[in-house]
């Protein structure tokens, strides 16, 4: 068994030291610094379609596509040409433009059940509003979320599961309050008696179920099938609002997202990453009666100086488009295609992994178990998952730099693309095996 070749990066590696002395941690993102599978991370120069190049001046096909807002590829000359037309009308004004009227009006017309939408900049954002929100419309102080779901930074979803008996969450970083992380309960995903139980536990104390209806934070894990609609029938019987957290899945699993292809009804959700289009933006919405909780309408204070901004607005516009069915079509098509690929890699080395796949997300685990929950996707080998890595990393394939993340296709990946990245991981496997 020979040590998977791992190539080398000078110029990253400098601009990386140079990035540790002025950046916290060397990066704005923590993923960013490749912690999870070793060595320097690289800084990427530009990026074209599928393709991203370094600091060194490689080429690596992406799988990353900026965590999810790329789905026509890096740097689409239509998008370019709009980009530059709108910064030279002005790149923030403070005040309404028609690009946010015609944006929210293509997102409702997509997810027919967001009625009214806000704009702000970040997934983070939007979740922390719908909270306020769901927090405001019940009166109720208490959330609930699944065990490795995530939703963003804000200190309510920072939580996981408290030990013993209690149901009370408890800090996942310091800096959040006890007190603010017992307010959200946890529960298993795609396990309706774990909500069932804890919804039971806190009758008339939990404002809403924040889920992502197709969870892409432990690694991709779809819904088990009747999971999000016993869901909706346990927050209607319980009068507790549903949010579906589509940041990922929102235009990926489908142009009207998974409440769109599982027919599902949130009474919220938060929007992100393909709704800016590569620029920062998220957005919440939902039942007209709830947004209109929503200052100015309604008591509910949110604000944004850059909200709504007109070249992520136009970013976003250009990109909702162009979400033909021909495009998902082709998505699926590749994404079948990887994950039989890697599978058969896979087996033919001898080396278990379990591969996840649902329209263009993939996630490959290295374990024998099915993974349907976040206690499922930990008996992956991460270690595993580090040399996959930097064996398809010195072959010219960038995948996410952690075994628990998506891995996204876009519109500009072609099928050499996909039969590239199935040689080598093939030729990485055999190595591993
Ligand atoms: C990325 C993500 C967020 C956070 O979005 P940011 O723009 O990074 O703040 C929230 N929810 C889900 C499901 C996400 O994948």
């Amino acid at each position: 068994m020979s040590a998977p070749r791992r190539a080398v990066h000078p110029k990253s590696r400098k601009l990386f030291q140079r990035a540790q002395a002025v950046l916290a941690g060397g990066v704005d993102s923590p993923v960013r610094a490749f912690r999870a599978v070793g060595g320097d991370p690289l800084f990427i120069r530009r990026a074209a379609g599928a393709c991203i190049v370094d600091a060194d001046g490689r080429r690596y096909i992406d799988y990353v596509m900026s965590w999810g807002p790329l789905i026509h590829g890096h740097a689409p000359r239509g998008l370019v040409r709009t980009l530059a037309a709108a910064a030279a009308r002005g790149t923030s004004f403070g005040a309404p433009t028609e690009l946010e009227v015609t944006l929210g009006d293509r997102v409702r017309r997509l997810m027919p059940w967001i009625e009214r939408v806000r704009f702000v900049n970040s997934g983070t954002e939007a979740a922390m509003s719908a909270a306020r929100v769901a927090r405001a419309a019940t009166g109720r102080d208490r959330i609930v979320k699944f065990e490795g779901c995530y939703h963003g930074h804000a200190d309510p979803f920072l939580v996981k599961a408290g030990s013993g008996a209690l149901t009370l969450g408890t800090p996942t970083s310091p800096g959040v309050p006890a007190a603010t992380a017992a307010d959200t309960l946890v529960a298993t995903y795609n396990d309706l008696g774990s909500v069932e139980r804890v919804l039971d536990e806190h009758h008339g104390a939990v404002a809403a179920v924040f889920v992502e209806p197709i969870a892409g934070n432990m690694g991709v894990v779809p819904p088990a099938e009747g999971f999000l609609a016993g869901l909706r029938a346990l927050c209607d019987r319980e009068q507790v609002l549903l949010v579906f957290d589509e940041v990922i899945s929102g235009f990926r699993a489908s142009a009207g997202g998974a409440q769109g292809l599982f027919g599902v009804r949130p009474d919220l959700t938060c929007l992100g990453k393909i709704i800016g289009g590569g620029l920062p933006v998220g957005a919440y919405g939902g039942r007209r009666d709830l947004m209109e909780l929503v200052a100015p309408s309604g008591p509910v204070y949110q604000a944004g100086t850059l909200s709504g901004n007109p070249l992520a607005m136009a970013a976003g516009l250009w990109t909702l488009d162009r979400l033909t069915p021909r495009l998902y079509r082709r998505l699926a098509r590749l994404n079948a295609t990887l994950a039989a690929g890697l599978a058969d890699a896979a087996r033919a080395a001898g080396v278990p992994l379990q591969v996840n796949a649902v329209g263009s997300l993939l996630t490959p685990f290295f374990t024998r178990a099915a993974v349907r929950d976040f206690q499922s996707a930990c008996t992956a080998d991460t270690a595993a998952y580090a040399r996959f890595f930097q064996g398809l990393l010195a072959r010219g394939v960038y995948p996410p730099p952690s075994q628990f993340e998506g891995w996204f296709l876009s519109a500009a990946h072609t099928e050499r693309d996909i039969a590239k990245t199935i040689a080598a991981a093939r030729e990485t496997l055999e190595e591993m095996g």
